[in-house]
């Protein structure tokens, strides 16, 4: 018998909500298309751990202010647990939730050796000194001790967090184990064990496969316009990764505002204007417009990479680019997959378009297991054969079985999880 769960909400409205009903409401009717029993379906609904921790801050001001910390660890049965570290100010529990379950699918889908997690700390990083940073990240860290480590959690860098926030971690939790130990985290500096290529990995694999949905519906890049909302980590590189591809880039956002040139913008020249400024507004060789223009624009190519949520009921309507692919984790809620569905707009879903960024984290974890160190190129050839091999299956599983890209994505990675519960059985 299948069943449908839906959430056990502790937070109250907010955020991470809607979130967590598309991740129960995408394993539902996975579970459903599988056949899983109540049991099955359960095991996979729910969390293996969650952990809650205060985090009292010595301000530089003097003051003691106490934030809140979240790991969620979704399933361990393919491996140790992997996920991003988010510091944001909507940072919810339900939030969290949902982004370890769709890191277990992403994890399967591409068969890295891993199962799904996530952490956050409800915190707006913008208006913390770096020290205050530090002292928020390495007391988390120490919290945390007890469930992280490279054979139990491997924390990566997410929205708010970045390549120093993972030093801090990984040495905090080698001082107190004893002896350095670079695989608890990936994202690292190279100076300090990471892997070249990581940085712009998760960007690199969002726009393999957009090329390749691109080639699929017949469009060629050098007449492709793209639009790309949030220019952040992921976000940035994607738009210059499209535009050395010669996609036309007309339109990117932040949390501050949008930009749109119909002519394409000047991403190297975007990029050093945001590195000055903090923000895409205010760039002299483009026009203003309203951020959730963005999503809306008659573009070939919509990137979403920035939050959760943003291609939704009350917007969907109105998109009209040919294809969505998900830089961000969870952009696009149930209702908008079903009004693209209708309108055959082809949505490469999260769980694909931004693992690059999850395998190129298993090769710094595979590099530094072996103390080994491959070549950017290397790191890079390897990618694309993951993501290229993993999109070209996914097309195939979908068309064979009738289902979208997201349906089958998730259908495959869920199956992968079951056969793992089952084979491993019940303990006790
Ligand atoms: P980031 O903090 O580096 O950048 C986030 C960007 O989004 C910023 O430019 C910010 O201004 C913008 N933004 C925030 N809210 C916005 C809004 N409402 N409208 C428009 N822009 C907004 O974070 P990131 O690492 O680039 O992560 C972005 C997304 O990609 C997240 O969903 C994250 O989970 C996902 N992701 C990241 C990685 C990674 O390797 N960093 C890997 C896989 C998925």
């Amino acid at each position: 018998m299948t069943t449908s769960i839906t959430p056990d909400v502790d937070d109250g409205p907010g955020t991470g909500r809607e979130a967590l009903e598309n991740a129960l409401s995408q394993l539902n009717s996975a579970a459903a298309i599988l056949g899983l029993d109540h049991g099955q379906h359960q095991m996979l609904a729910n969390a293996r751990r969650e952990t809650r921790v205060s985090i009292p801050l010595h301000r530089d001001s003097g003051e003691t202010e106490v934030l809140t910390g979240y790991r969620v660890q979704h399933n361990f049965s393919r491996g140790p647990s992997k996920g991003g570290l988010r510091y944001s100010p909507h940072v919810t529990l339900d939030e969290i939730r949902a982004l370890a379950m769709w890191m277990t699918w992403k994890c399967a889908l591409l068969d890295v050796p891993y199962g799904g997690a996530k952490g956050g700390i409800a915190i707006d990083p913008r208006h913390y000194s770096r020290a205050e940073l530090e002292r928020v990240t390495r007391r988390y860290t120490s919290e945390m001790i007890p469930v992280l480590g490279p054979e139990r959690d491997i924390p990566a860098p997410d929205i708010g967090t970045d390549e120093q926030t993972m030093a801090w971690m990984m040495d905090t939790y080698s001082v107190n184990t004893g002896h350095t130990v670079p695989g608890v985290v990936t994202g690292k500096p190279i100076s300090v064990g990471g892997s070249l290529g990581r940085s712009s990995a998760t960007s690199r694999g969002v726009v393999h496969v957009a090329l390749e949905a691109l080639a699929h519906q017949h469009l060629r890049p050098a007449q492709s316009t793209a639009a790309v909302q949030g220019f952040g980590k992921v976000g940035s590189y994607a738009a210059q990764f499209l535009s050395e591809s010669d996609i036309k880039v007309q339109s990117v956002s932040d949390q501050y505002g949008a930009i749109h040139c119909a002519d394409g913008l000047d991403i190297p020249a975007l990029m050093a204007h945001t590195d000055l400024t903090g923000s895409v507004v205010g760039f002299a060789k483009a026009d203003s417009i309203d951020p959730q223009e963005v999503l809306t624009l008659p573009v070939d190519l919509l990137v979403p990479a920035a939050v959760e949520g943003v291609l939704n009921r009350t917007n969907a309507g109105a998109v009209q680019a040919k294809i969505i692919v998900e830089g961000a984790n969870g952009p696009t809620t149930t209702e908008a997959d079903r009004i693209f569905a209708d309108r055959g707009t082809i949505v490469v879903p999260d769980i694909l378009a931004n693992a690059g960024g999850v395998i190129v984290s298993y090769f710094e974890w595979v590099q530094g297991n072996q103390a080994y160190w491959w070549t950017a190129e290397e790191v890079d050839d390897r990618l694309g054969q993951r993501m290229i091999g993993a999109w070209t299956k996914l097309v195939a599983t979908s068309e064979r079985l009738s289902l979208s890209l997201r349906e089958a994505a998730t259908v495959t990675a869920v199956k992968r999880v079951a056969e793992a519960h089952a084979i491993r059985g019940r303990y006790p």
